[in-house]
C-alpha cells in the first residue's frame, strides 16, 4: 500500500458536475476555495457542464476567469450525472480526485478529512450520510431497501448511505476509466473496483437553491441500473419461477387426469381456468420484461458510441502545465472521441 503525504507536490483534482446550477455555483465555489486554501495541496477544481440550459456555462466562464484553478469540460448535451463523472474523470489529472455535488448537499468541509484518510493509504474513501434533511419519508425509505436488496443480490458489496461524494486515488481513477460502459451506475462501480476502502460519517445538508434534478422515475431508473448492472439475480429469479410453477401445473395435471377418470367430466370450473391463465399470462409477461431490461442494456452496450460528446474544453492552469507532461494520456482522450 502506498502511503501518500499531503503536500504541496500533489494535486488534489475536484470534480462537479453541473446542471442547471445557475443559483448555486458561486456560493459553491466560495465555499468550495475557502476550504482548499487551507489545505497543503496544490488544486485544480473540474466543473463538468452537463448540457446546462441555464446560464450555469456564463457563471462557470466568469469564475473560471477569477480563479486559474477551474477547468470547464462542456459536454454536447444533458449526458446525466453519471456520465459527467466519468467525463470529469478522464479530465482529473490530480494524484487524488473529489467529486462532489454542485448544491451544497455535500459539504465542502469534508475534503480535509477525505484527505486525511488517502493519507492513511486508502484508495477510495467515501463519505457515508448519517442523517437525511429534507428528504421525504418516502424517499429515505425507498433508498433504505434499495441499498438493502442491492447488497443481498449483487456479489459486490455497495455500501449503504453514501451518495456519489468521495476521494479516488490516482490508481483507483486510472481503474474506472477503464470501465466505459454506457449503463453506468457509479456506486456500484466505485464498489467493483476494490482496493482499500474507508468511509467517513457526514451529516447530508438539504440542498441550498435550485431544485433536485432527481425524481422518482429517474431514481427508479437508477435502482433498475445497479440491479441489471450488477446481477443477473432477477433472470434467475425468473428461470426458478418458471420452474415452480411447471411443477406445480404438472401435479395439477395428475389431479385433474385423476378427477376425470374417477368422477367424469362434468364442465365447470370457468372461474379456476381464467384465474390460472391470467396469472401465468402475467408472470410470462413479467419475465419477459425482465429479459427485455438486460437485452436493452446489451443493445445499448454493443453500439460501442462514446461515453460523451465535448463541446469544449477550458483547461486550469494546472492541467495545462500536465498537458504538457507525458504524465497525461491524450491517446486515451482521442480514443474516447472526445478531443
Ligand atoms: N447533475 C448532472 N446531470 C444531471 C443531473 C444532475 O450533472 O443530469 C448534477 C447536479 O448538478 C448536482 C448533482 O448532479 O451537482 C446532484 O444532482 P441533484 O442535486 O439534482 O441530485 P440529488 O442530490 O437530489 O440526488
Ligand atoms: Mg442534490
Amino acid at each position: 500500500m502506498t502511503v501518500y503525504a499531503s503536500n504541496y507536490d500533489n494535486l488534489l483534482s475536484i470534480i462537479v458536475p453541473a446542471y442547471n446550477e445557475e443559483s448555486v455555483l458561486e456560493a459553491f465555489h466560495k465555499r468550495l476555495i475557502s476550504v482548499l486554501d487551507g489545505i497543503e495541496m496544490k488544486s485544480e477544481i473540474i466543473y463538468v457542464n452537463d448540457g446546462s440550459r441555464d446560464r450555469t456555462l456564463e457563471i462557470l466562464n466568469s469564475i473560471r476567469q477569477c480563479d486559474h484553478r477551474v477547468a470547464i469540460v462542456d459536454l454536447s448535451r444533458n449526458f446525466g450525472k453519471e456520465i459527467a463523472m466519468a467525463a470529469g474523470l478522464d479530465y482529473a489529472n490530480g494524484d487524488a480526485v473529489v467529486i462532489i455535488d454542485a448544491d451544497l448537499q455535500d459539504p465542502p468541509e469534508l475534503i480535509p478529512e477525505l484527505i486525511k484518510e488517502w493519507g492513511n493509504g486508502f484508495d477510495v474513501v467515501y463519505a457515508k450520510r448519517t442523517l437525511r434533511q429534507g428528504e421525504t419519508f418516502f424517499k429515505r425509505t425507498t433508498a433504505f431497501l434499495f441499498y438493502r436488496f442491492i447488497q443481498r443480490v449483487s456479489n459486490v458489496s455497495i455500501p449503504e448511505d453514501t451518495g456519489d461524494f468521495r476521494l479516488l486515488s490516482r490508481k483507483a481513477v486510472e481503474s474506472l476509466r477503464k470501465l466505459r460502459e454506457q449503463q453506468r451506475f457509479s456506486k456500484g462501480l466505485f464498489a467493483w473496483i476494490g482496493f482499500p476502502q474507508k468511509e467517513v460519517l457526514y451529516q447530508r445538508d438539504p440542498r441550498y437553491a435550485g431544485v433536485t434534478k432527481w425524481n422518482y422515475i429517474r431514481l427508479w431508473n437508477l435502482a433498475i441500473e445497479g440491479i441489471t448492472s450488477f446481477t443477473i439475480a432477477p433472470l434467475k429469479i425468473a428461470s426458478y419461477m418458471g420452474g415452480i410453477f411447471a411443477l406445480i401445473s404438472f401435479l395439477f395435471i395428475l389431479v385433474i387426469i385423476f378427477q376425470t377418470l374417477v368422477f367424469g367430466n362434468p364442465v365447470k370450473g370457468y372461474p379456476s381456468l381464467i384465474v390460472v391463465v391470467l396469472f401465468i399470462g402475467g408472470i410470462q409477461l413479467i419475465c419477459l420484461g425482465i429479459i427485455g431490461e438486460y437485452l436493452g442494456r446489451i443493445f445499448n452496450e454493443t453500439k460501442k458510441r462514446p461515453l460523451y460528446l465535448l463541446n469544449n474544453y477550458y483547461p486550469s492552469e494546472n492541467s495545462s502545465q500536465i498537458l504538457a507532461s507525458d504524465r497525461f494520456i491524450v491517446q486515451e482522450r482521442i480514443v474516447n472521441g472526445s478531443r
